[in-house]
């Protein structure tokens, strides 16, 4: 591995910072701390600040030279609501919150790749280094965009990075095109007339439609959709009634669906509207149905084949060429990045966090962040800028 040996330096530093996100976890648009954190160490770099986009987000702007070229790099700052179940010094200590997806040390490599250009340049234009909040389900990045982000800071291309526990220590995995699937939800309700257990024609059974339509939706992925194609639907939960002896007027059921091409997407959103729709008619009753009804939805995120080629030569300046998967499977997850994706051609890649014993997959309670890769994603991002803007 060729890691500058003045990067090398900052581990332990970056390792202090990550430690201290990881322990005082901020969940969508609450990051004041972890902002705060950032803001200083930027500040002491050097590098100018400026805050309020999207509630707590933070984007440093270095420049150097005089070329008119610019990239932004993005890491993401929130923690998910999952009560940690480690027992290590730095485990979380807010109640049901915990940095359990790893974006303590995206903003740690993140921070560090900009303390060493900052101190040591190596590059001619413009560095955006965006912390954004809420990438998970709140679609912090799509607010960044929409409060004018890339009117205020015009990178031509913008790069994101990600963990993975899948892919090994000192390995990184990256391709064009999809690497992570399109997110979107949906809510159902359904409204019939209430009545007693005992006398179920007196009312409308809410309950058997609701049991009907998840086992009819499973029709959506095997029966609709091209089996060359991947597409998930999911219901996740069912509510409905509060006692043993009645039958309720509503019933809500929730889920959400994914896959890697726009018209996979529209086709699963068709078919949920259309079986809904079949469900309710043939019980006679009425059904509300709501897609997304807590955030846009996420795109597909869809890498550029320039800029992955740019990303592929760091990866393997760094990490060489055997340890950079160039052909990942892409993830059924879904990944905010995305809309930035929509608006500026990019690449996002997967760090490996290993999955040894204590890495586990991302949204468990047992993960945590493998503090042995610090140096390698911020000497990933040194490298890219170095390539991407050079001198
Ligand atoms: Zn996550
Ligand atoms: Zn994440």
């Amino acid at each position: 591995m060729a890691i500058n040996p003045e990067i090398l330096a900052l581990h332990a530093e970056m390792q202090r910072w990550r430690r201290q996100i990881h322990q005082h976890p901020e969940t969508a648009f609450e990051e004041d701390a972890t902002a705060q954190l950032i803001m200083q160490q930027l500040r002491q770099a050097g590098i100018e600040v400026h805050q309020g986009l999207a509630e707590t987000g933070v984007v440093g702007v270095l420049r150097r030279g005089r070329s008119n070229n610019s990239i932004a790099l993005r890491a993401d700052m929130d923690a998910l609501y999952i009560q940690e179940q480690n027992s290590f010094a730095h485990a979380s200590c807010h109640q049901g919150k915990m940095h359990a997806c790893g974006h303590d040390g995206h903003c740690a490599m993140l921070l560090g790749a900009a303390c060493h250009l900052a101190k040591h340049g190596g590059f001619d234009g413009t560095v955006y280094f965006i912390f954004q909040p809420a990438e998970e389900c709140r679609a912090g990045a799509h607010q960044m965009i929409s409060e004018g982000l890339f009117e205020q800071f015009p990178a031509q291309r913008v790069f994101g990075m990600h963990n993975f526990p899948d892919v090994p220590v000192g390995h990184f995995a990256v391709k064009t095109g999809p690497m992570m699937a399109s997110f979107d939800c949906f809510e159902i309700t359904f409204h019939g007339q209430a009545t007693h257990a005992a006398m179920p024609h007196l009312g409308n059974d809410v309950l058997v439609a609701a049991a009907h339509l998840v086992t009819q939706l499973q029709t959506i992925v095997s029966r609709r959709i091209d089996p060359a194609d991947a597409a998930v639907v999911s219901v996740t939960q069912i509510h409905g009634g509060n006692t043993w002896n009645a039958l309720p007027d509503s019933a809500v059921v929730r889920g959400t669906f994914r896959s890697f091409k726009k018209a996979v997407r529209e086709q699963l959103e068709q078919g949920i509207r259309q079986l809904t729709q079949s469900v309710a008619q043939g019980f006679g009753i009425h059904a509300d149905i709501l897609f997304n009804p807590e955030n846009p939805g996420y795109p597909v995120t869809i890498n550029s084949s320039v800029e992955t080629a740019s990303a592929i030569r760091a990866a393997v300046a760094i990490a060489g060429e055997h340890r950079v998967n160039t052909a990942p499977i892409p993830s059924m997850g879904a990944e905010d990045f995305a809309f930035m994706l929509e608006q500026k051609p990019g690449c996002y890649i997967w760090i490996g966090n290993g999955n040894s014993s204590g890495n586990c997959l991302l949204h468990n309670p047992h993960y945590d962040f493998n503090d042995e890769i610090l140096p390698l994603g911020a000497a990933y991002w040194v490298k890219l800028v170095e390539n991407e803007l050079p001198k």
